[in-house]
């Protein structure tokens, strides 16, 4: 039997890994180039469309558990980090493009993997719909038909990117915060005058006006810079330029502090950390000019505001990643109203995982609410509220630890965590029909 996975996103790959270890053929169809998307800038399979970096690696947050709980699932998305890894101090950055290199060889290293460049626009059983937060319309129109809802999307922001020798020097230090990962980031301070000038231009600067566009439906963990500035004269102080952990590097404390992350392994291009907006392209280029060591900044590129699509997946989906009108069609990614990177890749191991399972007529994975991987799932199958998307967050836990120490409390919420899906990776044979790991 043969599976098609609808999408070569981070989804998409893992989805195919997990199938083509367990001997199972996959047709994976990628509409780029033959169609782009309005965000992507390649063809690579897995292009990571904005940050480059895949957030903590540290055990105690959500972000570094949900990695360890990957990578004890085979994740192909966590290998190929590793091989691409950029210094980013605590976090996992990565060169995208060796990234995608990575991943593209070892699917193609299998025989039974093909690579079909063509727009889907039907869905059949025995298809893995990784199509993403920016799926074509015609996928679309099948979703609505396939799952009979309404709404499909809101919207979302990206940073810009310039060249690293653009930035003025002598109004920057390199350091990270608390000293945090040694000299990652790239720091331009400002002074109070030149913070409040900057945050009044930004404010009133001009916006892409976008049809249908509806404020509210802004997805509040990518808030636009401008948005956020908005809010209070300080907001930004006190949010992403925030200007504390930096005492031994500079004599003079900072009003606020811009930090520029680094995007590429030849040290060429760095994003403006936090600076997701809406701005005009002329305006991107006038206002964030304001900011003393970027007032010649090159963009490579810009900012942009942008759709975003998932589904209504509670009462649509099962628990399993496959759809209820229709058990052997299953979905994976920020489709499916998770939101993050990582978040996206372990929806698409567990939908392979038990697409497999489904295959080879084997029970899915029953996964413990209190690890990371099932409390998502679980989320995403099961939210009785109003459901947004979700990044990976302690919080799901259903059986909530009481230490009363927050980083100790976190500490035991990932031991336990790690504890649990190892004890069922072994009883219910999660990783037994596996074939061939490469
Ligand atoms: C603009 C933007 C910025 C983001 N920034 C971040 C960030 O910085 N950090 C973070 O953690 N998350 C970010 N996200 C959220 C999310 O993590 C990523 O979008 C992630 O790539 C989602 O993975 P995916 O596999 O679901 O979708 P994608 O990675 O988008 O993959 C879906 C693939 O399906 C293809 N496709 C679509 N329709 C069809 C079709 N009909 N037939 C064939 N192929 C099709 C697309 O070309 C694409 O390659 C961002 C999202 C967006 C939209």
């Amino acid at each position: 039997m043969k599976v098609r996975v609808i999408g070569g996103g981070l989804a998409g790959v893992e989805a195919a890994y997990q199938l083509l270890i367990r001997g199972i053929e996959v047709d994976m169809y990628e509409m780029r180039p033959v169609l782009n998307t309005p965000i992507h800038k390649t063809s690579n399979l897995a292009e990571l469309v904005c940050s480059n970096s895949l957030k903590s690696e540290d055990i105690s947050t959500a972000q570094g558990l949900l990695k360890k709980e990957m990578s004890m699932l085979n994740s192909l998305v966590i290998q190929a980090a590793f091989n691409a890894k950029v210094p980013a101090g605590n976090a996992l950055a990565v060169d995208r493009e060796e990234f995608s290199k990575f991943i593209e060889k070892k699917l193609k290293s299998f025989k039974n993997f093909n690579l079909i460049r063509e727009e889907v626009k039907e869905i059949k059983p025995l298809d893995i719909i990784a199509t993403g937060p920016l799926s074509s319309n015609a996928i679309c129109e099948a979703i609505i038909n396939l799952l009979d809802i309404k709404k499909l999307y809101f919207y979302d922001a990206v940073s810009p990117i310039i060249t690293k020798d653009s930035i003025d020097f002598s109004k920057a230090f390199y350091g990270s915060r608390y000293n945090k990962g040694g000299d990652d980031y790239i720091n331009c301070p400002l002074n109070k005058d030149e913070y409040y000038i900057f945050c009044n231009e930004l404010i009133s600067a001009k916006k892409v006006i976008l049809k249908d566009f509806e404020k509210k439906e802004i997805f509040s963990a990518c808030m636009p810079i401008e948005e956020m500035a908005r809010k209070g004269v300080d907001s930004l102080r006190f949010g992403p330029l925030r200007p504390v952990g930096f005492y031994e590097q500079v004599l003079e404390k900072p009003w606020a502090i811009v930090q520029l992350r680094k995007e590429d392994n030849y040290d060429e291009l760095y994003n403006l950390v936090g600076f997701q907006t809406n701005l005009t392209f002329k305006e991107q280029r006038r206002v964030f000019g304001l900011i003393p060591a970027l007032k010649n900044a090159v963009f490579v590129r810009y900012g942009v505001m942008h759709k975003n699509i998932y589904i209504n997946s509670p009462g649509n989906i099962n628990i399993n990643l496959s759809v209820k009108n229709n058990p052997s069609i299953f979905f994976a990614g920020q489709i499916l109203g998770v939101e993050g990177y990582m978040e996206s890749a372990l929806t698409g191991i567990i939908a392979g995982i038990n697409m497999a399972k489904h295959i080879n007529q084997l029970p899915s994975i029953d996964l413990s609410l209190d690890t990371i991987s099932g409390a998502l799932v679980n989320y995403v199958a099961n939210y009785k509220g109003d459901f947004q998307p979700m990044p990976a967050i302690f919080d799901l836990f259903i059986t909530k630890i009481k230490t009363k120490d927050k980083k100790a409390r976190k500490l035991e919420y990932s031991k336990r965590a790690i504890e649990l899906l190892s004890k069922q990776i072994f009883e219910q044979k999660i990783n037994d029909d596996i074939v061939l790991l490469k």
